[in-house]
Protein backbone atom coordinates (compact mmCIF):
# COMPACT_ATOMS: atom_id res chain seq x y z
CA UNK A 1 0.00 0.00 0.00
CA UNK A 2 1.24 3.38 -0.33
CA UNK A 3 2.41 5.52 2.32
CA UNK A 4 1.44 9.01 1.19
CA UNK A 5 -1.39 9.05 -1.55
CA UNK A 6 -2.24 12.64 -2.96
CA UNK A 7 -5.17 13.10 -5.57
CA UNK A 8 -6.05 16.08 -7.58
CA UNK A 9 -4.53 18.48 -4.70
CA UNK A 10 -5.02 21.94 -5.06
CA UNK A 11 -4.53 24.55 -2.66
CA UNK A 12 -4.62 28.03 -2.36
CA UNK A 13 -3.64 30.91 -0.67
CA UNK A 14 -6.03 34.44 0.17
CA UNK A 15 -3.98 37.18 -1.19
CA UNK A 16 -5.07 39.93 1.61
CA UNK A 17 -5.27 43.44 0.76
CA UNK A 18 -3.99 46.90 2.79
CA UNK A 19 -7.27 46.86 4.59
CA UNK A 20 -7.00 43.01 5.71
CA UNK A 21 -9.87 42.10 3.64
CA UNK A 22 -9.32 39.52 1.20
CA UNK A 23 -8.58 40.58 -2.22
CA UNK A 24 -8.34 37.57 -4.24
CA UNK A 25 -6.39 34.14 -4.18
CA UNK A 26 -3.09 32.65 -5.04
CA UNK A 27 -2.92 29.25 -6.68
CA UNK A 28 0.17 27.44 -4.98
CA UNK A 29 -1.41 23.64 -5.78
CA UNK A 30 -3.06 23.07 -9.07
CA UNK A 31 -4.31 19.43 -9.63
CA UNK A 32 -0.89 17.62 -7.78
CA UNK A 33 -1.29 13.76 -7.65
CA UNK A 34 1.72 11.65 -6.35
CA UNK A 35 2.22 8.66 -4.10
CA UNK A 36 4.96 7.57 -2.19
CA UNK A 37 5.53 3.74 -1.22
CA UNK A 38 7.25 2.74 2.29
CA UNK A 39 10.83 3.68 2.10
CA UNK A 40 11.25 5.76 -0.87
CA UNK A 41 13.42 8.51 -1.05
CA UNK A 42 11.58 11.31 -2.96
CA UNK A 43 13.47 13.95 -4.03
CA UNK A 44 11.61 17.23 -4.78
CA UNK A 45 13.09 20.59 -6.89
CA UNK A 46 11.59 23.35 -8.78
CA UNK A 47 12.36 27.31 -8.92
CA UNK A 48 11.05 29.30 -5.76
CA UNK A 49 7.40 29.80 -5.93
CA UNK A 50 6.86 26.70 -7.84
CA UNK A 51 4.48 25.16 -4.69
CA UNK A 52 6.99 22.78 -2.92
CA UNK A 53 6.81 23.71 0.86
CA UNK A 54 2.76 24.01 0.39
CA UNK A 55 3.29 20.47 -1.17
CA UNK A 56 5.58 19.30 2.19
CA UNK A 57 3.04 20.79 4.80
CA UNK A 58 0.26 19.16 3.10
CA UNK A 59 1.81 15.59 4.29
CA UNK A 60 2.22 16.94 7.79
CA UNK A 61 -1.63 18.34 8.02
CA UNK A 62 -0.02 21.24 8.27
CA UNK A 63 -2.58 22.50 5.44
CA UNK A 64 -4.94 21.37 4.76
CA UNK A 65 -6.32 20.63 0.87
CA UNK A 66 -8.84 23.69 -0.71
CA UNK A 67 -9.75 20.57 -3.12
CA UNK A 68 -8.67 17.32 -3.43
CA UNK A 69 -7.28 14.65 -0.89
CA UNK A 70 -4.28 13.58 0.98
CA UNK A 71 -4.08 10.14 2.73
CA UNK A 72 -0.74 9.36 4.98
CA UNK A 73 -0.26 5.77 5.95
CA UNK A 74 -4.59 5.41 5.29
CA UNK A 75 -5.88 8.91 6.80
CA UNK A 76 -7.02 11.62 5.39
CA UNK A 77 -5.50 14.85 6.95
CA UNK A 78 -9.09 16.62 7.22
CA UNK A 79 -9.50 13.90 9.84
CA UNK A 80 -9.63 16.27 12.98
CA UNK A 81 -9.02 13.39 14.94
CA UNK A 82 -5.92 11.38 13.39
CA UNK A 83 -4.01 14.68 12.87
CA UNK A 84 -1.92 14.03 15.89
CA UNK A 85 -1.28 10.34 14.20
CA UNK A 86 -0.42 11.69 10.94
CA UNK A 87 1.86 14.24 11.90
CA UNK A 88 3.88 11.00 14.11
CA UNK A 89 4.16 8.71 11.33
CA UNK A 90 4.88 12.11 8.69
CA UNK A 91 7.63 14.28 10.75
CA UNK A 92 8.85 16.98 9.18
CA UNK A 93 12.13 18.91 9.46
CA UNK A 94 12.51 23.03 8.55
CA UNK A 95 15.37 24.57 6.84
CA UNK A 96 16.63 26.93 10.14
CA UNK A 97 17.25 24.09 12.83
CA UNK A 98 17.72 27.29 15.52
CA UNK A 99 13.84 27.84 14.88
CA UNK A 100 13.17 24.24 15.60
CA UNK A 101 15.02 23.81 18.83
CA UNK A 102 13.69 24.15 22.42
CA UNK A 103 15.64 22.89 24.83
CA UNK A 104 18.59 23.31 26.14
CA UNK A 105 20.42 20.08 25.77
CA UNK A 106 20.32 17.57 23.10
CA UNK A 107 19.13 14.66 24.88
CA UNK A 108 16.08 16.74 26.40
CA UNK A 109 15.48 18.18 23.02
CA UNK A 110 14.65 14.52 20.81
CA UNK A 111 12.74 13.39 24.41
CA UNK A 112 10.43 16.18 23.83
CA UNK A 113 8.15 14.45 21.36
CA UNK A 114 7.77 10.83 23.78
CA UNK A 115 7.76 12.74 26.66
CA UNK A 116 4.62 14.52 25.44
CA UNK A 117 2.81 11.69 24.20
CA UNK A 118 3.43 9.93 28.32
CA UNK A 119 6.52 7.82 27.31
CA UNK A 120 7.46 6.06 30.62
CA UNK A 121 11.01 7.41 31.57
CA UNK A 122 12.73 4.16 31.15
CA UNK A 123 11.56 3.41 27.62
CA UNK A 124 11.90 7.32 26.37
CA UNK A 125 15.77 6.93 27.68
CA UNK A 126 15.72 4.07 25.71
CA UNK A 127 14.03 5.63 22.30
CA UNK A 128 16.15 8.32 22.71
CA UNK A 129 19.74 7.13 22.94
CA UNK A 130 18.34 5.11 19.59
CA UNK A 131 17.70 7.82 17.74
CA UNK A 132 20.62 9.87 18.45
CA UNK A 133 22.60 6.51 17.61
CA UNK A 134 21.25 6.53 14.46
CA UNK A 135 22.56 9.87 13.64
CA UNK A 136 25.55 9.54 14.92
CA UNK A 137 24.77 12.29 17.47
CA UNK A 138 25.23 9.70 20.71
CA UNK A 139 28.83 11.55 21.90
CA UNK A 140 26.99 14.96 21.93
CA UNK A 141 23.76 13.71 24.02
CA UNK A 142 25.13 16.22 26.88
CA UNK A 143 26.01 19.32 24.84
CA UNK A 144 23.93 22.46 24.35
CA UNK A 145 22.73 22.39 21.10
CA UNK A 146 23.29 25.76 20.18
CA UNK A 147 26.89 24.65 20.54
CA UNK A 148 26.69 22.30 17.69
CA UNK A 149 27.62 22.96 14.10
CA UNK A 150 24.53 23.42 11.38
CA UNK A 151 24.82 19.89 10.42
CA UNK A 152 25.04 18.46 13.73
CA UNK A 153 22.18 20.64 14.52
CA UNK A 154 19.95 19.49 11.85
CA UNK A 155 20.60 15.61 12.94
CA UNK A 156 19.79 16.17 16.15
CA UNK A 157 16.44 17.81 14.52
CA UNK A 158 16.27 14.16 12.15
CA UNK A 159 16.50 12.64 15.52
CA UNK A 160 13.56 14.62 17.48
CA UNK A 161 11.74 12.96 14.18
CA UNK A 162 12.85 9.65 14.71
CA UNK A 163 12.00 9.41 18.10
CA UNK A 164 8.23 9.64 17.50
CA UNK A 165 8.81 6.59 15.30
CA UNK A 166 8.01 7.95 11.68
CA UNK A 167 6.88 6.35 9.01
CA UNK A 168 7.91 9.24 6.65
CA UNK A 169 10.28 11.78 7.23
CA UNK A 170 9.47 15.35 4.91
CA UNK A 171 12.43 17.45 4.76
CA UNK A 172 11.95 21.06 3.76
CA UNK A 173 15.72 21.98 2.44
CA UNK A 174 17.16 20.97 5.60
CA UNK A 175 20.58 21.72 3.76
CA UNK A 176 20.18 25.36 2.72
CA UNK A 177 21.88 26.89 5.75
CA UNK A 178 24.77 24.15 5.89
CA UNK A 179 28.40 24.27 4.57
CA UNK A 180 29.41 21.27 2.02
CA UNK A 181 30.69 18.85 5.41
CA UNK A 182 26.87 19.49 6.88
CA UNK A 183 25.09 18.95 3.61
CA UNK A 184 26.87 15.32 3.17
CA UNK A 185 26.29 14.55 6.65
CA UNK A 186 22.91 15.16 6.83
CA UNK A 187 21.95 13.69 2.92
CA UNK A 188 24.03 10.16 4.05
CA UNK A 189 22.05 10.17 7.60
CA UNK A 190 18.75 10.13 5.62
CA UNK A 191 19.53 7.93 2.52
CA UNK A 192 20.70 5.29 5.57
CA UNK A 193 17.20 5.93 7.40
CA UNK A 194 15.75 5.49 4.23
CA UNK A 195 17.58 2.08 2.87
CA UNK A 196 18.20 0.80 6.43
CA UNK A 197 15.13 1.60 8.35
CA UNK A 198 12.73 1.51 5.66
CA UNK A 199 12.18 5.18 6.44
CA UNK A 200 10.30 7.16 3.50
CA UNK A 201 12.28 10.54 2.61
CA UNK A 202 10.50 12.90 0.94
CA UNK A 203 13.53 16.15 0.67
CA UNK A 204 12.92 19.44 -0.82
CA UNK A 205 16.21 20.94 -2.03
CA UNK A 206 18.07 23.30 -4.69
CA UNK A 207 21.09 21.27 -4.60
CA UNK A 208 21.02 18.53 -7.65
CA UNK A 209 23.78 16.73 -6.42
CA UNK A 210 21.57 15.81 -3.62
CA UNK A 211 18.75 14.14 -5.82
CA UNK A 212 20.91 12.09 -7.50
CA UNK A 213 21.15 8.78 -5.34
CA UNK A 214 16.84 9.45 -5.02
CA UNK A 215 14.88 6.78 -6.30
CA UNK A 216 12.81 9.87 -7.62
CA UNK A 217 12.78 13.28 -8.87
CA UNK A 218 9.67 15.40 -8.93
CA UNK A 219 10.32 18.67 -10.52
CA UNK A 220 7.45 21.08 -9.38
CA UNK A 221 6.42 24.21 -11.75
CA UNK A 222 3.97 26.80 -11.10
CA UNK A 223 2.00 24.55 -8.61
CA UNK A 224 2.15 21.18 -10.51
CA UNK A 225 4.72 18.68 -11.38
CA UNK A 226 6.51 19.16 -14.60
CA UNK A 227 8.36 16.14 -14.71
CA UNK A 228 8.89 13.40 -12.97
CA UNK A 229 11.20 10.21 -12.39
CA UNK A 230 14.51 8.05 -12.13
CA UNK A 231 17.35 10.46 -11.67
CA UNK A 232 18.58 9.40 -14.83
CA UNK A 233 15.26 9.64 -16.75
CA UNK A 234 14.62 13.49 -15.33
CA UNK A 235 18.36 14.87 -15.79
CA UNK A 236 18.57 13.46 -19.21
CA UNK A 237 16.11 16.56 -20.04
CA UNK A 238 18.59 19.29 -20.05
CA UNK A 239 16.81 21.68 -22.14
CA UNK A 240 13.18 20.86 -19.83
CA UNK A 241 14.81 21.58 -16.61
CA UNK A 242 16.36 24.87 -18.23
CA UNK A 243 13.13 25.99 -19.38
CA UNK A 244 12.20 25.13 -16.01
CA UNK A 245 14.95 27.68 -14.97
CA UNK A 246 16.69 24.57 -13.10
CA UNK A 247 20.60 23.71 -13.13
CA UNK A 248 21.63 20.23 -13.51
CA UNK A 249 24.23 18.92 -12.13
CA UNK A 250 27.54 19.69 -13.62
CA UNK A 251 28.83 16.43 -15.08
CA UNK A 252 24.97 16.04 -16.74
CA UNK A 253 25.66 19.41 -18.61
CA UNK A 254 29.26 18.54 -19.51
CA UNK A 255 27.92 15.72 -20.87
CA UNK A 256 25.13 17.00 -23.00
CA UNK A 257 26.96 19.85 -24.25
CA UNK A 258 29.97 16.83 -25.47
CA UNK A 259 26.94 15.18 -26.78
CA UNK A 260 25.61 18.00 -28.69
CA UNK A 261 28.99 18.57 -30.43
CA UNK A 262 28.81 15.14 -31.58
CA UNK A 263 30.39 13.12 -29.09
CA UNK A 264 28.72 9.36 -28.61
CA UNK A 265 27.83 10.00 -24.96
CA UNK A 266 25.05 8.24 -23.20
CA UNK A 267 21.88 9.97 -22.15
CA UNK A 268 21.37 10.35 -18.16
CA UNK A 269 25.04 11.02 -16.71
CA UNK A 270 24.89 12.26 -13.38
CA UNK A 271 28.54 12.40 -11.70
CA UNK A 272 32.00 13.12 -12.84
CA UNK A 273 32.72 9.46 -12.22
CA UNK A 274 30.71 8.14 -14.70
CA UNK A 275 31.48 10.69 -17.19
CA UNK A 276 34.83 10.06 -17.06
CA UNK A 277 34.40 6.72 -17.17
CA UNK A 278 31.90 7.30 -20.60
CA UNK A 279 35.08 8.93 -21.72
CA UNK A 280 38.06 6.85 -20.81
CA UNK A 281 36.00 4.01 -22.82
CA UNK A 282 35.57 6.24 -26.02
CA UNK A 283 39.36 6.87 -26.06
P1 LIG B 1 8.34 26.96 -2.93
O1 LIG B 1 8.43 26.17 -1.68
O2 LIG B 1 8.49 26.15 -4.17
O3 LIG B 1 9.26 28.17 -2.94
P2 LIG B 1 5.76 27.80 -1.89
O4 LIG B 1 4.98 26.56 -1.68
O5 LIG B 1 6.40 28.44 -0.70
O6 LIG B 1 6.85 27.54 -3.03
O7 LIG B 1 4.83 28.91 -2.57
C1 LIG B 1 3.95 28.63 -3.65
C2 LIG B 1 3.13 29.88 -3.94
O8 LIG B 1 2.27 30.14 -2.84
C3 LIG B 1 3.96 31.14 -4.14
O9 LIG B 1 3.33 31.93 -5.13
C4 LIG B 1 3.91 31.80 -2.79
O10 LIG B 1 4.07 33.21 -2.92
C5 LIG B 1 2.52 31.45 -2.33
N1 LIG B 1 2.42 31.36 -0.85
C6 LIG B 1 3.11 30.52 -0.04
N2 LIG B 1 2.78 30.70 1.24
C7 LIG B 1 1.84 31.69 1.26
C8 LIG B 1 1.08 32.34 2.29
N3 LIG B 1 1.23 31.99 3.57
N4 LIG B 1 0.22 33.31 1.91
C9 LIG B 1 0.06 33.67 0.61
N5 LIG B 1 0.73 33.09 -0.41
C10 LIG B 1 1.61 32.12 -0.09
Amino acid sequence: MDLVRISHLFHHFNRIGEDGSVVGKVQSLQDVSLSISPGEFVAILGHNGSGKSTLARHINALLLPSSGQVEVDGMQTTSQEQVLLIRQNAGMVFQNPDNQMIANVVEEEVAFGPENLGMDPYQMHIRVEQCLARVGMTAYRLHAPSKLSGGQKQRVSIASVLAMKPKCIILDEPTAMLDPNGRKEVIDTLHELCSVDGISILLITHYMEETVSADRVIVMDEGKIALQGTPKEVFSQVQKLRELRLDVPVATLLAWELRKEGLPIKDGILTKEELVSQLRDLL
